[in-house]
């Protein structure tokens, strides 16, 4: 395998982990502090009321430190007891993974499965609904292998009167795609903090509707220790974690806040949609078609199918090799056939015109006949304006 190119810096434009703004970066290098001490409690504090708006909640955002999928097992491990019944929607590698950590904590799991890039249709969700007593139904909110976004809101309506809990992995959608989690009616909402969070990752976090806590707070639920949300949930309002927290991660989550919140949340969603409609709109002028449903496509993601004879693979090799740019493309059904670029975080126009620049020139090396020379960056400039 050739080493990339020294010729130019490197830019990591996976959909997540993301680049780290410089700011966050200087943040997470402070010297760290007493995990239970005065300072430490200022900034779980102000994380935890700048978060909430983020999650759309009043609700309690417990902390871990763990990956995104940690905290999906912590939503599940909290509500479940063994043998009670899960209903999963899946429709991409994320859904499948909620469905696995569901039977792997021993529940009865039926899936609604659809197309990969296509999100189901509520009717289907309520007819199993009504046949069935579920503890659980759980969904991907921004479904990050294919780019297709759920409509919570349709799904929480199906819940409000049912003791069904619904628990969302929102973990590359938070932050970069609006979430209303009280008036939804989503009980956990899921996150981690490499994505639209801007932080290195290892941490997660998760809240925890009124509905959810009465479930968590029974005793007959599954094994859970160092997961175990009562525990959380009983020093959240005192400012603490339960476990030692990683303070570094979390001086980067409060700069992040900071930063989310100078530039002002509907901002920084609009800033996110406008970036990602120019990115999508550039590697459709590429002949990389936008992949699945483009109603619910994501703001977070760009997912691009590839044309044969091409795979996403090479075109993955020669962004990193020769411009050494790292993009995503598919380690699921989808491999070979799909690119993913990250449109979270800080990025700007300028991230986009020059990843669809690397792309066409890409292409072109590895002999994708593109309409017309520029015709990428000019149709994302054409969206832009
Ligand atoms: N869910 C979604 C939608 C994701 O995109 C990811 C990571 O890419 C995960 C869950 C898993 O998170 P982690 O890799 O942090 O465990």
């Amino acid at each position: 395998t050739a080493s990339p190119s020294s010729a130019y810096p490197y830019r990591l434009r996976l959909p997540g982990p993301i680049t780290i703004p410089e700011r966050i970066r200087q943040a997470t290098a402070r010297s760290i502090v007493n995990h239970r001490g005065p300072e430490m409690r200022v900034i779980l504090e102000e994380i935890q009321q700048w978060i909430k708006p983020l999650f759309g909640t009043t609700a309690p955002v417990l902390t871990f430190g763990s990956s995104g999928t940690g905290v999906m097992e912590a939503s599940l491990a909290n509500v479940l007891a063994p043998g009670e019944k899960v209903l999963a929607l899946v429709h991409g590698q994320f859904g499948e993974r909620y469905a696995q950590i569901a039977r792997a904590l021993g529940a009865e799991v039926d899936v609604i499965e659809s197309e990969w890039g296509w999100t189901p249709d509520p009717a289907v969700i309520a007819a199993k609904l009504d046949k069935n007593d579920y503890r659980a139904l759980v969904a991907v909110h921004n479904e990050s292998s294919t780019g297709a976004v759920t409509d919570l809101a349709a799904i929480g309506a199906l819940l409000r009167d049912r003791d069904t809990l619904l628990l969302v992995d929102s973990v590359s959608g938070l932050g970069g795609l609006e979430l209303r989690q009280d008036e939804w009616g989503v009980d956990i909402i899921v996150t981690g903090s490499q994505k639209a969070l801007m932080c290195p990752p290892g941490l997660g976090f998760a809240s925890v509707s009124e509905k959810a806590r009465k479930v968590i707070e029974r005793d007959d639920r599954c094994a859970r220790f160092y997961l175990d949300m009562r525990k959380a949930l009983a020093v959240v309002d005192k400012h603490e974690t339960a476990f030692t927290c990683p303070v570094s991660l979390l001086f980067g989550v409060h700069e992040a806040l900071t930063m989310i919140h100078e530039e002002g949340l509907p901002q920084v969603f609009a800033r996110h949609k406008r970036l990602s409609d120019a990115m999508r709109a550039g590697c459709v002028a590429l002949g990389l078609p936008a992949f699945g449903d483009q109603a619910t496509a994501s703001h977070t993601v760009v997912v691009a199918s590839v044309p044969e004879p091409l795979t996403g693979g090479a075109i993955v090799k020669h962004m990193y090799e020769t411009y050494n740019t790292a993009i995503a493309g598919a380690r699921n059904k989808l491999t070979g056939r799909v690119i993913r670029i990250g449109t979270m975080g800080l990025i700007s126009e300028a991230d986009v015109l020059t990843d669809l620049y690397f792309l066409e020139r890409s292409l072109t090396a590895l002999g994708h006949a593109v309409p017309t020379p520029g015709c990428g960056v000019a149709a994302a400039v054409a969206s832009l304006s």
